[in-house]
């Protein structure tokens, strides 16, 4: 059971010099208490309990240009974490905070994640800054991970666009609650009831306002709380001064019937709440505000707030919002797995008591080296403590901690469960899960998926090699999915990684932050190739050519691995006696190896197949290594074609959403890309569609999906395995191979 978690007090007036009066947690200011042998549980509960309650990690997630940036430079700047607000895109040639990187600054927009830390009335708030792309790329993912929960901004004119669709939909599907912001108040058109009904139909939204606008557009004034059922104006030149007064006359009826709305949507879904409602007693601000609070956490509701960012108002009581709504580290249950046992499943207490378990969301190449953010979900970590990287095994002493600001960082001596930190000078990966090396656990799984789309690219001009190499360097520590190698043919290298969009994606990158244009290749898809019958070998590599010659002979079979094996490739060597010296048996394995990296049929690696050798002979004198070697991989082809190979493709899992009067041309489409539907559900006036998709008939699918759907169909992929191609495209395959190869040899 979550603990229950006291609501911050609501204060009638605060300005900006109240809110930046902050007492230090007891753990950090070093009132930690001895465990006391007579009630341990008690004194435990009593340093770590209050500083966990006090604790907001949340993201700001938002379709471009609805306010993300200038609301969080607002934030910054109420919660005293920065003294002056500079409007984003550079007006006033700074940039708002948030956008450190060259590239945000100038146009305005977000991409990077990182974390940021800031102080409101005694709680501490971490700003995680999810990327602001709209596919699923590891990055993503794990930033909304980290977080327990989110403010979901829309734009009072633009309402819910596609993206906020896409955003609002991977934080459904991380489980992150959240609060909505409905910004812009101020601009001619603003409508947001309009946009609330929006939320409610196109984002499925259980949602209702909890604030209503005092004046619209030229004549935005502020709002009234219909929890507090107060009136508050922004006052001073950047609304840091907040007033609260009575409800304006003319807006009681309004009122009324709004919080009777907001009060009728949250006992749908408390029970605690709707047993007051339906008899009829008078409902106080309090418990109302905890009624929205359990549902919220409970993520069956979503308050809505308002406000102009730009025009300074509205983002305190936001703020407030966050502490009073979102759910503290606590209140979220979070796993990791355990390598000792085969990834099973942990719950992680989520407090400071247990071991350290904290995970690498983020890397950054800062002014000192390289930064790497923590989030710390079980137990304690100290400047100085020895650390283990459970993913690389390697342990490390913890040089320097911080907490970050933008580019600014604040160095601390030790940080607990829940909170957010930065490490200098730790070579890691993102992804990487350290603890205090008395368990073996991970935060993400260590299976990552093989990519399964390549291409070819390289820098337009010789000089940029260096800073070409280091974004690929950097791309490739933070994920995973993404991988840098060479084209032994070509001399070409070559990215690859788990879609078009995916790759696109690093591409631009490569181009805005590192300043390297690159010249790409056509993408391809990563089939591989494997073996589905047994087949014998029994080849004699023999040259005689003046001195020392060259002989080995190899015999034995190749076979499929059995079904669900963890291995790609086995060697094995079942020899009885000396018909080969053992000495050669390695190059033996070595020289089936290199063979199964390009099988005859496209070239691509052969996977899942096991080489058992089984005889052979050997010369005293003209047997080596390399004779032995050469057998194996001539032999590997001479059986090949008798283990009757076939092609393998990537096939994805396509989830599609649109209008349901364009679901026969959606599906009709996805017939034709030889895709297979396996779902076909109905939400509101849309249909979601899940198929299984070959890759390799998904280029472009996003303009032709827009296309057929007039714009409303959006669809998300992610691969789901490897499965054979039919007897006709692997034809079609093999022939265009030969062709190629043909053309390069002549
Ligand atoms: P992001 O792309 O979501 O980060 O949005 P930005 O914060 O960059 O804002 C996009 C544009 O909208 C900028 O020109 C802002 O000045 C403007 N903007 C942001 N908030 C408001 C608002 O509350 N009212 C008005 N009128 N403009 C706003």
């Amino acid at each position: 059971m979550a603990p229950s978690v006291r609501s911050p007090p609501i204060r009638l007036l605060y300005t900006l010099s109240s809110a930046l009066k902050t007492t230090s947690s007891p753990l950090l200011t070093g009132h930690r208490r001895t465990f006391s042998a007579g009630n341990p549980a008690r004194v435990e509960a009593t340093w770590w309990k209050e500083p966990m309650e006090r604790l907001r990690n949340i993201g700001i997630s938002a379709h471009i240009d609805s306010g993300k940036t200038t609301l969080t430079e607002r934030i910054l700047y109420y919660t005293g974490r920065i003294h002056e607000i500079h409007e984003v895109r550079g007006r006033d040639g700074v940039g708002a905070k948030m956008d450190s990187m060259d590239l945000e600054r100038e146009k305005g927009i977000t991409i990077q994640s990182a974390a940021t830390y800031c102080t409101w009335k005694d709680y501490q708030v971490n700003i995680i800054d999810t990327p602001g792309h709209v596919d699923f790329t590891i990055e993503v993912e794990r930033a909304l991970r980290v977080l327990d929960g989110a403010i979901l901004v829309l734009c009072s004119v633009g309402g819910v666009q596609s993206q906020s669709i896409t955003v609002d939909r991977q934080m459904r599907r991380y489980d992150v609650p959240r609060v909505a912001f409905i910004n812009k108040l101020d601009r001619m058109g603003a409508d947001p009831w309009k946009v609330l009904s929006q939320a409610r139909s196109k984002l499925r939204h259980h949602s209702a306002a909890v604030q209503v606008p005092i004046g619209l557009e030229d004549d935005f004034q502020g709002l009234v709380d219909l929890v507090q059922l107060k009136a508050y104006y922004f006052h001073g030149s950047n609304g840091e001064k907040v007033v609260a007064e009575e409800i304006p006359a003319n807006m009681e009826a309004l009122v009324a019937e709004k919080r009777r709305e907001l009060i009728e949507m949250v006992s749908e879904v408390d029970d605690k709440l709707a047993e007051a409602f339906l008899s009829d007693e008078p409902i106080s601000s309090a418990s109302l505000e905890e009624a929205i609070r359990r549902a919220t956490v409970a993520q069956k509701f979503i308050p809505v707030f308002m406000g102009s960012a730009f025009k300074n108002k509205g983002v305190q009581p936001l703020l407030d919002g966050v502490l009073s709504y979102l759910p503290c580290p606590t209140e979220v249950s979070n796993h990791a797995l355990d390598q000792n046992k085969n990834e099973e499943k942990v719950t992680l207490s989520g407090t400071p008591v247990g071991p350290l378990v904290a995970l690498a969301f983020k890397l950054e190449e800062g002014r000192f080296g390289q930064l790497t953010y923590l989030r710390i979900y079980e137990g304690v970590i100290r400047k100085g403590d020895f650390i283990i990287n459970v993913n690389t095994g390697k342990k490390i002493k913890v040089p320097r901690l911080v907490r970050m600001h933008s580019n600014e960082m604040e160095d601390i001596q030790e940080a607990h469960a829940g909170q957010i930190v930065a490490v200098f000078g730790v070579d890691c990966a993102s992804g990487d899960t350290f603890t205090d090396g008395s368990v073996r656990y991970t935060m993400t799984s260590m299976n990552v998926p093989e990519p399964v789309m390549s291409l070819a690219i390289s820098p337009v001009s010789k000089d940029s090699g260096g800073q070409f190499s280091k974004a690929l360097n950097r791309f490739q520590r933070e994920d995973p999915t993404f991988r840098v190698g060479l084209d032994a043919e070509s001399g070409q290298t070559i990215i690859s990684g788990m879609g078009e969009l995916h790759l696109d994606i690093y591409v631009e990158r490569i181009r805005r932050e590192y300043k390297v244009d690159a010249t790409v290749g056509r993408p391809r898809v990563n089939f591989r190739e494997t073996v589905t019958k047994r087949a014998e070998f029994d080849y004699l590599h023999k040259k005689q050519t003046g001195g020392q010659g060259q002989y080995g002979r190899v015999c034995g079979y190749v076979e499929p691995l059995p079904e669900g094996s963890t291995t790609k490739f086995e060697f094995e060597n079942m020899i009885v006696g000396q018909a080969i010296p053992s000495n050669f048996i390695p190059a033996i394995e070595k020289g089936f190896k290199e063979a199964a990296n390009s099988g005859s049929l496209i070239g691509h690696p052969v996977e899942n197949i096991r080489v058992v050798l089984t005889d052979g002979a050997a010369h005293a004198v003209d047997s080596s290594e390399l004779a032995f070697k050469l057998a194996a991989i001539y032999a590997f082809r001479q059986c090949y074609t008798a283990a009757k190979p076939v092609i393998l493709e990537p096939v994805m899992l396509v989830e599609l959403k649109a209008p349901t009067e364009f679901q026969g041309t959606v599906t009709g489409d996805i017939n034709k890309r030889k895709g297979v539907i396996v779902g076909n559900d109905q939400d509101g006036d849309d249909s979601v569609i899940t198929a299984h998709v070959p890759l390799n008939n998904m280029f472009g699918y996003s303009t032709s999906l827009r296309s057929m759907t007039q714009g409303k169909g959006e669809f998300t992929m992610e691969y789901k395995e490897h499965s054979p191609v039919s007897q006709d495209v692997q034809l079609q395959l093999v022939n265009t191979y030969k062709a190629n190869k043909a053309a390069e040899n002549s």
